[in-house]
């Protein structure tokens, strides 16, 4: 074991408000670990470099986020995954080749496989709710999981017809109007839209036609129980929140660059709770991770 410290950033713009800071830099304590984890706040113009003199700054790896995921893919090699969502938020070096991954993939599978295990038992069908980045994600991980039918609801339609095109006839493009006649069927229904989230319009929706066994997936987090997940709890359904979604999500990339497997526990969720409480304000979630 060297004593040399492994430094690791996420890089965005803006930056302050990511919450990865606070995940990896836990485990790196908790793990006992000769290593920092650091924000750095690059500007689209210059991002291109940044990533190129990444081993040069002295990083053996990143996250992505907001605007650079797209980039990121051009600045790496990705893998299949990262490809398939269009999107990379984790970096990492193999062999001094940079390659990269999307985790918000597995943080969202991995996230229901916690909270709302045998979610996917009979899932015929499943409604998501948006076609925006994050909807890419949710597909391919549903796709993988093997769901067979997966309606994508969005009020720009061509967007989820540019899903169909990407994922295959597994994506049922809809308009909000056919939701009160998806949900019967659905056994899965999760928000991919920023609707619900602080500062944005509200997410308006009957779950009364949904089969009290669906599961409910929310991935805003901003605020922790949005009004989509209090009402699927009030009918007792099992649901899974935006906050589990990041947590899982950040578990990958500190296996890639630390080789430890680290647990999300309790404890962690404690303490991005307290973090994130007094900054949830009128900006929404701020940053996915
Ligand atoms: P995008 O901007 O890529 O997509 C936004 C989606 O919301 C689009 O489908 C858009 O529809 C829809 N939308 C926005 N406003 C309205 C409206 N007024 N009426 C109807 N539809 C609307 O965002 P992302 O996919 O990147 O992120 C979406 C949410 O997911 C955010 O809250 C983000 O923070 C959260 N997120 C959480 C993660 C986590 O780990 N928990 C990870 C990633 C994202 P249209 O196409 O018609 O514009």
């Amino acid at each position: 074991m060297s004593d040399e410290v492994r430094v690791v950033c996420v890089i965005g713009y803006p930056v302050a408000h990511s919450r990865s800071p606070t995940i990896h830099n836990f485990w790196i304590g908790k793990y006992g670990l000769a290593a920092e984890y650091r924000r750095e706040e690059v500007a689209p113009e210059t991002f291109p470099s940044f990533v190129k003199e990444l081993d040069v700054r002295g990083y053996i790896g990143a996250n992505v986020t907001l605007p650079h995921k797209e980039a990121a893919l051009e600045a790496s090699e990705p893998d299949e995954r990262a490809q398939a969502v269009g999107a990379a938020n984790t970096l990492w070096f193999d062999d001094g080749v940079l390659r990269s991954t999307n985790t918000d993939v597995e943080g969202f599978i991995a996230n229901l496989d916690d909270a709302a295990p045998g979610w996917d038992r009979g899932l015929d069908e499943a409604v998501v709710l948006g076609a925006g980045g994050s909807a890419r994600a949710v597909i391919y991980g549903l796709k993988e999981r093997g769901c067979p039918k997966i309606h994508v609801v969005n009020r720009t339609i061509e967007r989820a017809q540019a899903l169909r095109e990407r994922f295959g006839d597994v994506v049922m493009p809809a308009s909000w109007d056919d939701l009160p006649n998806l949900l019967p069927r659905a056994r899965l229904l999760v928000n991919t839209t920023s609707l619900g989230m602080a500062g944005q319009p509200p997410l308006d929706i009957d779950l009364a036609p949904l089969p009290t066994e669906a599961t409910v997936a929310d991935l805003v987090y901003n605020p922790l129980e949005t009004p989509l997940l209090a009402a699927a709890r009030a009918r007792d359904m099992r649901t899974a929140d935006g906050l589990g979604m990041l947590l899982h999500q950040a578990v990958r990339g500190f296996a890639l660059w630390f080789g430890v497997v680290p647990d999300v526990t309790p404890n962690l969720r404690a303490l991005v709770e307290a973090d994130l409480a007094p900054k949830e304000s009128k900006d929404g979630n701020d940053l996915e991770s």
